[in-house]
């Protein structure tokens, strides 16, 4: 037995086996196939009988190394890496549901988590109901006979709202339905919904795991045999991560923590910055005192991590009007990358919910989210400073 090792050790030192070659960092494969020694190995394998690798849509050294890193930095007992987040969340839910059942969803989940749920599943009769973060007294009444899944992100996008893990794992056990949490703004680092009860944690790598906005990819991590059906459905519908990308994913796992604490001292002195400013309608930050559930990040989170939001005042106009000013944060729609972005949800990522939607998952029109980079904070906050005049 190893003795427990922390979460950066862990994510340096959890890697593939060393080869004849005795390489210090762990080689690319890029293979689709593997070779078997003889008959009997080929038919072991099949099988499931040793472990091993077949063919890369099933396993790949690389694949492998990535998710089995993630599954002990979240606490999860088994896990599989997937093309991109959204094949995660589709494949976390599909493989689990069948025809008739329900899904309680937090109303704030991404938007393509929205158009799974509301146009893709209802095609299978599959339903949903959309509950709201912050009004949990609400939930256990929402629940019905076919329920079968909670889905919930937390932090929510780009509202930042939260919930309270401890509490959800109980009202998922309490009525035997399994808890799925998208885990993609914490990253493993900041909050481990496994912990909490959570039986299925899913992420977008895309965002802070990989954190450079340089390839695609997701994962799903979580107990052994709920995994053991989503391994299932993955292998024979093939939404499987590409080796380069987990050679890349499984090195970024090694930095994780070290961006994560500067992201989020970022983020605060960004948040703090913006809730004095008189042209600042308000901000929203897991991690200052203002924040409605900030008792409850606290409890879960380890810090407030990378993402900001705030109203300029003026709406809409004024909201465009600061972007256009933006002369070094980028605008764009992703988030989590060592550059700082700005994004206008209400025209961009959200566009497509209509205001009473908006309203409801706490956009409003001038709202700004800001996934805060590893640049020097005083430049952020200096371009900031200037496109708020
Ligand atoms: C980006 C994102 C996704 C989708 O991930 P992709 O890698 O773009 O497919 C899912 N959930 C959240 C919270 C995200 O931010």
């Amino acid at each position: 037995m190893e003795e427990q090792r922390n979460f950066e050790t862990d994510a340096i030192r959890a890697q593939a086996e060393r080869t004849d070659f005795r390489e210090h960092s762990v080689p690319l494969y890029l293979t689709s196939s593997f070779v078997f020694d003889d008959a009997e190995q080929a038919r072991a394998l099949f099988a499931d009988e040793v472990p091993g690798n077949i063919y890369t849509r099933f396993s790949n050294p690389n694949n492998t190394e990535f998710i089995q890193k993630l599954c002990l930095l979240e606490g999860a007992e088994d896990g599989i890496a997937t093309a991109s987040g959204m094949a995660a969340m589709y494949c976390s839910m599909a493989a689990l549901l069948k025809a008739g059942d329900h899904v309680l969803a937090s109303r704030s989940v991404f938007g393509s988590t929205h158009q799974i749920l509301n146009v893709l599943f209802p095609r299978f009769n599959m339903s949903h109901t959309y509950v709201d973060l912050n009004d949990p007294a609400s939930w256990e009444s929402k629940i019905q006979p076919n329920t079968k899944m909670i889905f919930v992100e937390t932090p929510s996008n780009p509202a930042l709202d939260i919930i309270d893990l401890e509490w959800l794992g109980k009202l998922a056990n309490k009525h035997q339905l399994i808890l799925n949490v998208d885990n993609c703004f914490a990253t493993p680092y900041l909050q481990n919904p496994a912990k909490w009860g959570a039986h299925i944690v899913t992420h977008s790598a895309t965002k802070f795991i990989d954190g450079q906005g340089r390839v695609i990819g997701g994962a799903i991590v979580g107990k052994k045999d709920l995994i053991k059906e989503i391994r299932f459905f993955a292998r024979h519908t093939g939404p499987s991560m590409s080796p380069f990308n987990a050679w890349v994913l499984s090195k970024s796992l090694e930095t994780l923590a070290i961006r994560m604490e500067k992201h989020s001292e970022n983020a605060l002195t960004i948040a703090k910055y913006l809730e004095r400013h008189p042209k600042v309608e308000y901000v929203k930050y897991p991690f200052l005192t203002s924040h409605p559930q900030h008792g409850i990040a606290k409890k879960q989170m380890r810090l407030g991590g990378g993402i900001v939001s705030f109203e300029v005042k003026g709406g809409i106009d004024a909201g465009r009007n600061f972007l256009n000013k933006l002369k070094m944060v980028s605008h764009s729609a992703n988030l989590g990358d060592t550059r700082t972005i700005a994004t206008h949800p209400a025209s961009t990522t959200h566009s497509k919910l209509t205001d009473v939607e908006r309203a409801a998952v706490g956009i409003t029109p001038g709202l700004i989210r800001i996934s805060a980079g590893l640049e020097n904070v005083e430049d952020i906050v200096k371009d900031i400073e200037q496109a708020l005049v």
